[in-house]
Formats: structure tokens, C-alpha cells, sequence
């Protein structure tokens, strides 16, 4: 079944490129234009992922995602936040609130899709696609099966989710902060320093002697995926 997608947003223009482009991928795509709708059409329909803008009139995106994490019915409901303010305290808000992601406007629709994808994977990896793969590096998502350049690599469950978060948006810098929050969770009360026992296993296990090391350390900013030679 395909996946439904609820765009909650009071420009008239914004929501019609969306429901347009999620349709054209393969999505179903409802639309809620404030924050009391959007409350009242996820209770009816219980869409897959709510892309939520944070600008809303009456209640903001915000104060959505707020009551979503509190109500039992949708605690897990994926959220992604879309704002005009692209500053980093914002997307720590919003990450705090509990949104799965955050996306600074303006950005376009193939953007938006890309991430849609990634949340849904992670939210329900059964039925979301089934392999990932970059620079040489597989992984299967339903058999957690990872391969690079053909040869087998063996992960704990900590380095399993560190790499897969990577692999979602290779090239981008994350600070340990931000991995902690991603693969540790939010409520984890762990170290930074820890990330960095974990990316040292991961590199461990995934560059073997006189194989370029996929993971780029940026100094006193963080770790991220990438191809050696970009
Ligand atoms: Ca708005």
C-alpha cells in the first residue's frame, strides 16, 4: 500500500507543489492548513508521516508536534518540520519537541521526498525499501546484511543505526549532539565522547587495510559519510 502523507501548511501554493510531487512519487497525500485541522485529521485518517509546517495560524507546528508526542495513538507518528527559520536553536527546538527531522525553507520538492523516505525506512523498516547503498557500502534493511565492495562486515547495533543515519544523507556534517539525539535518542543522558567510541568501531569494521576511510572527521564540528576522493 502506498504510504499516506499528510502536509499540514496555509499557503495555498506551497501545498499544491507538494500534494503534486508526493502523488508523482507514489505517495498518498492529504493536506490540513492549521494545527487544529491537522489534530483532527490525523485522529481520522492516521497518515503515515506528517510533513508539518511551523507557521501555522490558531495552533503553531510546534504546539502539533507538542500534543502527537503526547497522545498514545500518535507518539510514533513520524513528523517532519518545515520552517522559514533556518537557524541552528530552531532545528534544536524543533528536534526537541520530538520532530523525526526538520527541513529550513525554501527547499524543493525532490528534497523534501528524499527525506521522506529516510524517515519512513527508519520508522518502519519492514516495509520501507530494502537496501541502502553508497560508495561501495549495502545494506539490507530487512536482514541488517552490510556489505562493502562485496565483502561482509560485521556491526553491533549501536554502529548499525550510526551507519545507517550516515548513509541517509552522505557528505552532510553531523555533530556528535546530533548523532546522540539520532541514534541514541533523545532522552539518552550519554557522553559526546561516546560518539566517538562508536565511529571508531564503525571505522574499524568498515575499512579494511588500504581501503579509503569513508568516515571524515571534521575537526571540532563532527563526523560524516563520504566518498574519499569528494
Ligand atoms: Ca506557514
Amino acid at each position: 500500500m502506498k504510504p499516506s502523507i499528510l502536509v499540514v501548511e496555509d499557503e495555498p501554493a506551497l501545498v499544491e507543489l507538494l500534494l503534486y510531487n508526493l502523488e508523482k512519487e507514489g505517495f498518498r497525500a492529504a493536506a490540513a492548513s492549521d494545527g487544529e485541522e491537522a489534530l483532527l485529521v490525523i485522529a481520522e485518517r492516521k497518515p503515515d508521516l506528517v510533513v508539518l509546517d511551523w507557521m501555522l495560524p490558531h495552533v503553531s507546528g510546534l504546539e502539533v508536534c507538542r500534543q502527537l508526542r503526547r497522545g498514545a495513538e500518535t507518539r510514533d507518528l513520524p513528523v517532519i518540520m518545515l520552517t522559514a527559520r533556518g537557524e541552528e536553536s530552531d532545528r534544536v527546538r524543533g528536534l526537541e519537541v520530538g520532530a523525526d527531522d526538520y527541513i529550513p525553507k525554501p527547499f524543493s520538492p525532490s528534497e523534501l521526498i528524499a527525506r521522506i523516505r529516510a524517515v519512513l525506512r527508519r520508522a518502519r523498516p519492514a516495509t520501507a525499501s530494502e537496501t541502502m547503498a553508497y560508495a561501495g557500502v549495502r545494506i539490507d534493511l530487512a536482514t541488517h546484511r552490510i556489505t562493502r565492495n562485496g565483502r561482509q562486515i560485521h556491526l553491533g547495533p549501536t554502529e548499525f543505526r550510526l551507519l545507517q543515519f550516515l548513509m541517509e544523507r552522505p557528505g552532510r556534517v553531523y555533530a556528535r549532539e546530533q548523532l546522540l539525539d539520532a541514534v541514541w535518542g533523545q532522552d539518552s543522558d550519554i557522553e559526546p565522547r561516546t560518539v566517538d567510541v562508536h565511529v571508531r568501531r564503525l571505522r574499524r569494521a568498515l575499512n579494511a587495510p588500504g581501503e579509503p576511510d569513508l568516515i571524515r572527521t571534521v575537526r571540532s564540528a563532527g563526523y560524516a559519510l563520504d566518498k574519499p576522493d569528494s
